[in-house]
């Protein structure tokens, strides 16, 4: 840290991504990327042609992108934001929505880039704690105090509220913005954007970075009201009105006209979710029943530190959090079923592992009793 640097970033905890290891010989299951290649359509639509056009700045009022969202979810481009990955959009909503004069409000146990904007914007923020069984209790955030911030379904937990949770939210905070990311929410829970006709603080966030498997395109997008989508153009054309560069808008475009695509890719990963989570619990572990591309997993054998060493000594990478609460658990992204298979039996080669230093340690007691 320089010298230089204001008084008020000084204290600021950035977001640490999970590992993004360069060689290719990790199987990735930590940061819930797509296993699956982007549609064929995706593949196409970048060409020498367009890669020559790069010369040229994209279209800042992303009209193309904007007009193709607007006919897939049923709204009008004017109730479409986009900017670089929701990461960007979530900035630009803290930024925006709450501040030194505006507390945040959002679950203890979230996504974790919550804690870190709310921080940068000067926002009083409030962690609300989960219940024991890591489901959130809408009520909750039923009081109008301040702008708040719902991952639905949550993360790392995999839970879902249903739309009538999240209807009492919006509707009993009038003076607030309710954001809802929904980065999961392809993966069988249901979409908030149909009511963002009826309430003008309700605010949805959704990503190309996991069911569209798209995560190194940055494309994000969000559906309001006019006004409140108006606010975060104001905000991204007073920073970086270039933000979408012009090969992820082709991405993305195409991506949108690929829908059976990726409709069949999210169901193949909610089928190999059911069966590596029913493989999971037959070994013992805790799942919870997760509605994303992840699962969040625990085994009273293994701490949760023990299980993510050990495999990532055999080549594969799953999430840990240090976060005391949940320190016991793991988040493990879905793969294609092979990957998963190669992950199940390094798990029980782990846990087998595990439960014979535990009984060798059983008969040196028992011996020792003996004697
Ligand atoms: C992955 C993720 C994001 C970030 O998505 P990008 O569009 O890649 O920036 C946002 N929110 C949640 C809950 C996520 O899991």
């Amino acid at each position: 840290m320089s010298r230089f640097l204001r008084e008020s970033y000084q204290r600021l905890q950035p977001y640490t991504p999970g590992e993004q290891a360069q060689d290719k010989r990790w199987l990735k299951l930590n940061t819930n990327e797509s296993p699956y290649p982007p549609a064929p359509q995706v593949i196409a639509a970048i060409t020498p042609a367009e890669i020559a056009d790069l010369r040229l700045y994209p279209d800042p009022d992303v009209r193309r992108l904007k007009a193709a969202l607007a006919a897939a979810y049923q709204v009008k481009s004017e109730n479409l934001f986009l900017a670089n990955g929701s990461d960007d959009i979530l900035n630009l909503a803290f930024m925006a929505f709450c501040g030194p004069d505006k507390a945040a409000l959002y679950p203890e146990i979230s996504y974790g880039f919550y804690a870190v904007y709310a921080d940068l914007h000067q926002a009083q923020s409030r962690q609300i704690p989960l219940r024991a069984d890591f489901t959130i209790d809408y009520r909750d955030y039923c009081h109008d105090e301040g702008f708040i911030c719902l991952a639905n379904p949550n993360a790392p937990t995999g839970l879902a509220l249903s739309l009538e949770e999240i209807e009492a939210i919006v509707s009993s905070n009038p003076g607030h913005v309710v954001l809802i990311d929904e980065a999961y929410v392809d993966f069988g829970a249901e979409s908030a954007i149909g009511l963002t006709a009826k309430y003008e603080n309700l605010l949805v966030v959704q990503t190309f970075s996991k069911s569209r498997a798209l995560a190194g395109a940055r494309l994000g997008f969000a559906i309001a009201n006019p006004a409140l989508i108006a606010d975060l153009e104001r905000l991204r054309f007073a920073t970086n009105p270039y933000s979408l560069n012009r090969l992820s808008l082709l991405a993305g475009e195409a991506a949108v006209s690929a829908d059976t695509y990726y409709r069949e890719r999210c169901r193949d990963i909610m089928e190999t979710r059911a069966y590596t989570a029913d493989v999971l619990q037959a070994l013992g572990f805790t799942v919870t029943p997760s509605l994303t591309n992840f699962l969040f997993i625990q085994n009273a054998l293994l701490p949760g530190e023990t299980l993510y060493q050990q495999l990532k000594a055999d080549g594969i990478l799953i999430r840990h959090f240090s976060t005391e609460k949940i320190t016991d658990y793991n988040r493990v992204t879905i793969g294609t079923r092979p990957q998963m298979d190669v992950f199940l039996e390094k798990v029980q080669a782990v846990l087998h592992h595990v439960k014979n230093a535990n009984q060798s340690d059983e008969r040196r007691k028992n011996t020792h009793d003996q004697c």
